[in-house]
């Protein structure tokens, strides 16, 4: 899951980075609006958390062009300070999809985070499966033929992104987007290491059935 944060305050921000990375998200940070507009318009965003007193491009207008100019639709939670409430109302009238108030625990921060990333999508379910394998995005249960697989944080995370573009092919370079943030320094290699660790959890303890995780030699990987 990869979540950008446009919010001029350091601090914030950077708490904002800080404990999301903590849970295993991957966060990019603007600190104005046009690049945060500039980020949420070209890269590829599972969540938008975004403040509304920006300098050089406020937030509402950030919401307004990416949803009508750029067809946008990535989940966005606007932060606001407590006396804006109109302008609270206008960004959910603008096409966000949820707002938080100032100041706000991490803890809230999260809460609200958790329901809408793992708010379907595309119609996609918070199950998620192939063949006899599943994987429960609010409980963080995975499941191979009835049998319980414990992952880390991080194979979690990498395996909910294969399940999520089940049969497409994905490249290192889209798996490190998604799974790692903009600044992690991940080399192609950490894939296939994480890779390995996850075959050795879900494929390899289990002979006699198909393996899921493939190889497209030149590509990248793909499930299922
Ligand atoms: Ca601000």
């Amino acid at each position: 899951m990869r979540i950008l944060v446009v919010e001029d305050e350091h601090k914030i921000a950077n708490s904002i980075k800080k404990g999301l990375e903590q849970e295993l998200y991957a966060v990019d940070l603007a600190y104005d609006g046009e690049d945060g507009f500039g980020l949420a318009a070209t890269e590829d965003y599972d969540l938008i958390i975004l403040d509304l007193m920006l300098p050089k491009m406020d937030g509402m207008e950030i919401c307004a062009k990416l949803r009508q100019e750029e067809k946008i639709h990535t989940p966005i939670l606007i932060l606001t300070a407590r006396d804006q409430i109109d302008d609270k109302v206008k960004g959910l009238n603008l096409g966000a999809d949820d707002y938080l108030t100032k100041p706000f625990s991490f803890a809230e921060l999260l809460a609200r985070v958790r329901a809408l990333s793992r708010r379907p999508k595309n119609g996609l379910n918070t199950l998620l499966s192939v063949g006899d394998l599943s994987l429960d995005t609010l409980s963080f249960e995975v499941k191979r033929a009835g049998k319980r697989v414990a992952l880390s944080k991080r194979e979690f995370s990498l395996l909910e992104y294969l399940l999520r573009h089940k049969g497409r092919i994905l490249t290192k370079e889209q798996i490190i987007s998604h799974v790692w943030d903009y600044d992690a320094d991940v080399l192609p290699n950490t894939v296939e290491v994480y890779i390995g660790y996850l075959r050795k959890k879900i494929d390899k303890p289990f002979k006699n059935k198909p393996s899921l995780i493939q190889t497209v030699r030149g590509f990248g990987y793909k499930i299922g």
